[in-house]
C-alpha cells in the first residue's frame, strides 16, 4: 500500500488500470460483507475502473446487483463485472456517452428493465484536463468538463428519482477535495466539483420528504488511471509520488474508499443527508 508511483503516462483519457505501475487495489482480502445491501439494485457510474470500480465490488460483497455506464474502456468494464459476478451477483454494462441526457435516461430504464428496481444512484463519472494559465482551457473544453462532471450528475438524478422514491434509495455523488482545497492547474474541473457539492446540498433539501436522501464523498489523491491520463499526460514526473503531499504521505488506494460508500448507500446512515464524507489521508479542510 504504501509503494512509491514511479513516473508515468498514458496518452488518452479515460485511462486504463492494466497500465498502472504499480497496480491498484479495489477491496482488502478481508473486507467481510455483512448484508447491508442485500437485493438492492445500484448503478455506479464510471464503475469501470477507479474509485467507481472499488464501490461496485464493495456494494458486490454486501449484496448488491451494480449496473455500470462507462466509457469505452471495454476490457476494465469487462474485468469489473467479472470479479462482481466471482461475489455472487449480476452486473449490467452500458457502454454510452453521459453527457447525453439520452443515454442517462437510457441507463436507468435498462435497469428498471433489468432488475425492476433502483435503489442506489451513484454519480461518479469524470473528466479533467490540466494547464497552466485559465486562458489554456478553451472554451469547448470548459464546457465538456461540465457536460461530464455536472450535468449527468442531474440528468441521472432526474432519471432515478421516481424509482428511488419508491425504494426509498439514495444518491452518493463523488466530489473532490479540490472543491475544497482549490487546485492550480485543473481550473473548470475544481470549478465543477465546487457545483457537485451544491447539487447534493439543495438536492438533499429537496428530497428528503420523499424520503430520499443525498450525500457526496470527496476523496483526496487516490491512485486510478484519471492520474496517470492526466497529470502524467501534462507531466510524467506530476505522478512520480502522487499524493506524497498529504498527511499521511501517500496516494489513497480504491479500496479505502468503497466502504464510505457502503456506508451512505445503507441504512447504516438513515440519519444522514446532504453531508460530504472526507476520505483524504488526513487534508483539513472547511465543509
Ligand atoms: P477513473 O478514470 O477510474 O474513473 C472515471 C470514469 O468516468 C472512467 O472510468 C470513465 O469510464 C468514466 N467517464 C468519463 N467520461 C465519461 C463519459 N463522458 N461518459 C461515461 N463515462 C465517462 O477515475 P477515478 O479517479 O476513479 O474517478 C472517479 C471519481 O473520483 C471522479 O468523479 C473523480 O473526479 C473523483 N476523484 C478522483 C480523485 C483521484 O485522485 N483519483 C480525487 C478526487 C476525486
Ligand atoms: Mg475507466
Amino acid at each position: 500500500m504504501s509503494e512509491q508511483i514511479p513516473p508515468q503516462q498514458q496518452d488518452r483519457q479515460p485511462g486504463v488500470e492494466g497500465e498502472m505501475t504499480p497496480p491498484a487495489e479495489f477491496i482488502r482480502d478481508d473486507y467481510q460483507g455483512s448484508g447491508k445491501l442485500r437485493g438492492r439494485v445500484a448503478i455506479v457510474t464510471g464503475g469501470d475502473s477507479g474509485i467507481g470500480r472499488a464501490v461496485a465490488l464493495h456494494f458486490a460483497r454486501e449484496g448488491a446487483d451494480v449496473v455500470i455506464p462507462y466509457l469505452d474502456e471495454h476490457e476494465d468494464a469487462s474485468e469489473t463485472k467479472r470479479r462482481v459476478e466471482a461475489e455472487g451477483r449480476h452486473c449490467l454494462l452500458l457502454d454510452g456517452d453521459l453527457s447525453q441526457a439520452a443515454f442517462c435516461r437510457d441507463v436507468v430504464a435498462r435497469t428498471i428493465d433489468q432488475f425492476d428496481r433502483l435503489d442506489v444512484l451513484v454519480n461518479n463519472a469524470a473528466r479533467q484536463e490540466l494547464h497552466d494559465d485559465p486562458e489554456a482551457t478553451s472554451d469547448e473544453e470548459w464546457l465538456t468538463t461540465f457536460d461530464v462532471n455536472i450535468h449527468a450528475y442531474f440528468y441521472m438524478a432526474k432519471a432515478a428519482l421516481p424509482h428511488l422514491r419508491r425504494s426509498g434509495g439514495t444518491i452518493i455523488n463523488s466530489t473532490s477535495v479540490n472543491a475544497y482545497a482549490g487546485h492550480p492547474k485543473l481550473l473548470a474541473y475544481t470549478t465543477t466539483k465546487g457545483a457537485i457539492s451544491g447539487f447534493t446540498r439543495a438536492l438533499s433539501q429537496m428530497t428528503v420528504g420523499d424520503g430520499v436522501r443525498v450525500n457526496q464523498v470527496a476523496p483526496g489523491p487516490i491512485w486510478t488511471p484519471l492520474i496517470p491520463s492526466t497529470m502524467g499526460q501534462f507531466d510524467t514526473d506530476m505522478v512520480e509520488d502522487f499524493g506524497a503531499q498529504s498527511p499521511m504521505g501517500r496516494a489513497g488506494q480504491p479500496s479505502e474508499l468503497g466502504p464510505a460508500y457502503v456506508y451512505l448507500a445503507s441504512r447504516d446512515s438513515s440519519y444522514v443527508s446532504g453531508q460530504t464524507i472526507h476520505v483524504n489521508g488526513g487534508m483539513i479542510v472547511n465543509g
